[in-house]
């Protein structure tokens, strides 16, 4: 599996940091060429500096369609195209229903549901001339599957990003391009740090693993999107989650 992905040109948003970086690593790790893309450019120069293995670093923002066809254009001139893009850029900021704003709610849908769609609107026409076109956008268990007060608008974009996701492959079969979705449960990411240890360690207790994910573990899932060994898997998706959305009780967790 991971040898269809060596030498393939790979894409990750939100590359710098958690589950974007596992990614790019993971990615790199089997031979791929991986840009890092984050509107940060020192975080994206640091992160493909860490990873090495040739990971190149590019200023981009998903909610800018401007920046992100000129990022796209850089990847595919410095590495010969784009076959994989990792749609994982994203933000969850907390709000309760009574004290969001419009502004609030706009800022999450524009950036994880729009920002999803432009990235895949401006890496397709690189994707198309590939002969093993994929995409693999990172969702999430909150909103297609579980709730959590305060991530009604990010819920919202998860569940989104799958409805997106189901037309998209239809559309970009023709061109043999994939679109699948990785759903991840609570993974260690310096974004869920900033939630406090606290949250770290409820969520912890009520999975039945009992620990919180690690970023490879979205990365391997996604090389197995982007291999050329699931050429025929499309529109589908995986959770990865320790268990957590299984258990039906508190009861059923403990027994
Ligand atoms: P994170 O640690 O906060 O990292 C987010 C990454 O996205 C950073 O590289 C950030 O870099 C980039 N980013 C944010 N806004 C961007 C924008 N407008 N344009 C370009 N890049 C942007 O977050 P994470 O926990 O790894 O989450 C990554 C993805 O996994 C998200 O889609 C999230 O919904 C999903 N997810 C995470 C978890 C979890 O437990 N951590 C669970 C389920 C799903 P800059 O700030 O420099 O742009």
């Amino acid at each position: 599996m991971e040898h269809s992905v060596a030498g393939r040109s790979v894409v990750v948003t939100g590359g710098s940091k958690g589950i974007g970086k596992g990614i790019a690593r993971v990615f790199a790790g089997a031979g791929a060429k991986v840009a890092i893309l984050s509107r940060g450019l020192d975080q994206a120069e640091a992160a493909a500096h860490e990873i090495g293995m040739g990971a190149i670093a590019l200023a981009a923002d998903i909610t800018d369609e401007a920046s992100l066809a000129e990022a796209m254009a850089k990847v595919a001139q410095q590495f010969g195209g784009i076959d994989v893009l990792c749609a994982n850029a994203g933000i969850f900021p907390q709000a309760r229903l009574d004290v969001m704003s419009g502004k609030e709610w706009d800022h999450v849908v524009g950036t994880n549901l729009k920002g999803t769609f432009l990235s895949v609107k401006t890496a397709l026409p690189f994707l198309k001339r590939s002969d093993q076109g994929r995409v693999v956008i990172t969702s999430s268990i909150t909103g297609p599957v579980t709730g959590f007060p305060g991530w009604s608008h990010y819920g919202a974009t998860k569940a989104g990003q799958l409805g997106f996701m189901r037309t998209a492959c239809i559309e970009l079969a023709p061109f043999g391009i994939t679109v699948n979705a990785v759903m991840p449960g609570n993974i260690k990411t310096e974004g869920l740090f900033d939630l406090g240890a606290e949250y770290e360690k409820t969520m912890a207790a009520s999975i039945p693993l009992k620990r919180l994910g690690v970023v490879e573990d979205i990365g391997h899932a996604a090389l197995y999107f982007a291999s050329k060994e699931a050429g025929y898997v499309t529109g589908q998706t995986i959770i990865v989650d320790g268990g957590q959305i299984l258990p039906e009780s508190l009861e059923a967790l403990n027994a």
